[in-house]
């Protein structure tokens, strides 16, 4: 060992249960080599040479988060599209975008955007954001034909689990009243509606606008940005459950390259997606981990793989069981059939592949943990860190099972907030919007679980800090009611669940999650003490930066 660093800090929450506090934590070569105080460490001082830093003397320092599941480099590269969604966004310069209230407001914004679209008529209109629950309702065909009948119209939502389309889009796209595709929408006439819904009829949809909406060569710029969102959370750690949407090459090289040019100041893992990875590889997907692992390096790496099996809490497509949607809607599953669930996960499960696996709805999460629980029956396995991931809509009993499984979960939080609300008389009712997320059912069930984001893909921020207030407080937005008050968790179990709980989920445990001897030099630098402050503010604690492997990035104002 060369020299050592030392950062002494007003405060630091280790995260490691047996020794919660310190005062200073000693760095050497991007890791952590002791932490206590300057006193405490004091044989390691003595024997190497070492700069002491106390530019965080008025800080408080926690690991840096962890944010398990996010789709950077595809949301900025939707950001570069014209914006219809109902939360503040910006646009692909980091340009502060206004927010639209609702459906008509939203169709207003396509006819002025069709008015300066004249000149390339044969030129789709292209636009994302769209939020059928927060803007009151579907887009469709009529409505869209309304604004243009012969320039193309193509809406993604803003959970991009739907594409609605006018008829000159559809056309386009290819589809008429025979084809049987899966997730391609009809009016009760038996007429397509315009609607495109999960993976298999948004890539459809999505085929003639490819260069519209890839082909701006944003994908760089658009980790860039998000790299900066990261810093200003406090997120040192984020995993991109969508690998290989695109191209697993163009993304893999997109990530590399924004990494070295400094960049992204973040470790990513890249989580292939099944469909593609099945699509590309066959069979011999092994040989597909085998070269990625040894492209990988501390700060990108592959990691598991990523199953999506029902649609989006927000655009309300996931899938519920009795008694259903309040309006008698479906919802949609996965382009996996389920009957084939168990055949697909086998094989990764045998070769130690670690399994997300997309369930939003209660439907769903049975669907998962009875194929969790055949997969146990098949080739039984401990420590197999299986995860659902979103968890968005769930009861106690799944809780229980999903820990008798020996399962994981990674949940969304953030709707508790913002959609309790909407959703209770829009989609899914009362009941289930006001338990949404059921963290303390899992608490009491001896789960382990995380919390994330999948920023941008939903309406939620990336920043951890807010999805652990969430957690903590269950505030509904419109009156500030608890909601599911039993559901709460306690501040420690919300920062665990955005630190070390977050890193066992993306089994890092070993080098992050806490201010651990020998793990990896990871800070969030705060001005304030989340364990200190009223519950209450937690989200509001400002955000000085963070420490990546031992160097500062400050978390700049625009
Ligand atoms: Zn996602």
């Amino acid at each position: 060992m060369e020299r050592l660093r030392v950062f002494t800090a007003a405060k630091i929450r280790t995260m490691d249960p047996g020794r919660p506090e310190a005062k200073a934590v000693a760095v050497s070569d991007g890791r952590i080599v002791s932490v206590g105080t300057l006193e405490s460490m004091e044989p390691w001082l003595r024997r190497v040479p070492h700069d002491l830093d106390d530019s965080f003397a008025n800080r408080v320092l926690l690991p840096g988060f962890i944010d398990p599941h996010t789709h950077l480099r595809q949301s900025g590269i939707y950001m570069g599209l014209n914006y219809v969604g109902p939360i503040d966004s910006t646009d692909p310069n980091g340009r502060p975008v206004a927010p639209l209230p609702d459906r008509e407001a939203v169709l207003d914004r396509l006819s002025a955007l069709l008015a300066a679209h004249t000149g390339k008529r044969d030129e789709a209109l292209v636009a994302w954001g769209y939020d059928p629950g927060m803007q009151k309702g579907h887009l469709d065909r009529d409505m869209l034909d309304r604004i243009s009948s012969d320039v193309p119209i193509w809406v993604l939502a803003y959970a991009p689990h739907i594409v609605y389309a006018n008829t000159a889009m559809i056309e386009r796209i290819g589809v008429d009243e025979s084809s049987r595709v899966h997730g391609i929408g009809r009016f009760s006439d038996g007429r397509l509606n315009g609607w495109f819904v999960e993976t298999e009829a948004v890539a459809l949809a999505a085929r003639p606008v490819r260069t519209e909406v890839f082909g701006q060569g944003f994908g760089l710029e658009s980790l860039r940005l998000q790299g900066q969102v990261a810093v200003r959370s406090g997120v040192t750690t984020t995993a991109d459950m969508i690998f290989g949407i695109e191209s697993f090459d163009r993304e893999w090289d997109d990530h590399q390259t924004a990494i070295e040019q400094g960049m992204l100041p973040l470790r990513i893992l890249l989580v292939p997606f099944e469909g593609r990875l099945r699509k590309q590889y066959g069979d011999n997907f092994l040989e597909f981990y085998k070269t990625m692992e040894e492209k990988s390096s501390e700060r990108l790496a592959v990691h598991g793989v990523k199953f999506v099996n029902d649609g989006s809490y927000p655009s309300m497509t996931l899938r519920l069981n009795y008694p259903g949607y309040l309006d008698g809607e479906v919802g949609l599953r996965g382009e996996v059939p389920w009957e084939e669930m168990f055949d697909r996960m086998l094989p990764f499960w045998k070769n130690g592949i670690q399994i997300h696996s997309h369930a939003n709805g209660d439907e769903t999460v049975d669907m998962t943990l009875n194929t969790l629980s055949a997969l146990q029956n098949a080739a039984p396995r401990f420590d197999h860190r299986f995860t659902i991931e979103h968890y968005c809509i769930s009861t106690p009993a799944q809780s229980r099972r999903l820990a008798a499984l020996g399962g994981l979960a990674s949940v969304n939080a953030y709707f508790v907030h913002t959609r309790s609300g909407i959703h209770a008389d829009h989609g899914f009712g009362p009941d289930r919007a006001e338990a949404t997320a059921r963290l303390g059912s899992l608490v009491r069930a001896g789960a382990t679980f995380a919390l994330h984001s999948d920023y941008n893909l939903v309406v939620a921020p990336m920043h951890p800090l807010t999805a652990a207030w969430t957690a903590v407080n269950r505030l509904r937005a419109e009156d500030n009611t608890v909601v599911a008050p039993g559901e709460r968790i306690s501040v420690e179990r919300a920062l665990r669940a955005i630190t070390v709980d977050a890193a066992f989920v993306l089994n890092m445990d070993d080098r992050l999650g806490s201010i651990e001897v020998g793990k990896h030099a990871d800070f969030a630098v705060l001005d304030d003490d989340p364990f200190e402050v009223d519950p209450k503010n937690l989200k509001d604690i400002a955000i000085h930066g963070t420490v990546l492997g031992g160097e500062f990035h400050a978390a700049s104002s625009s």
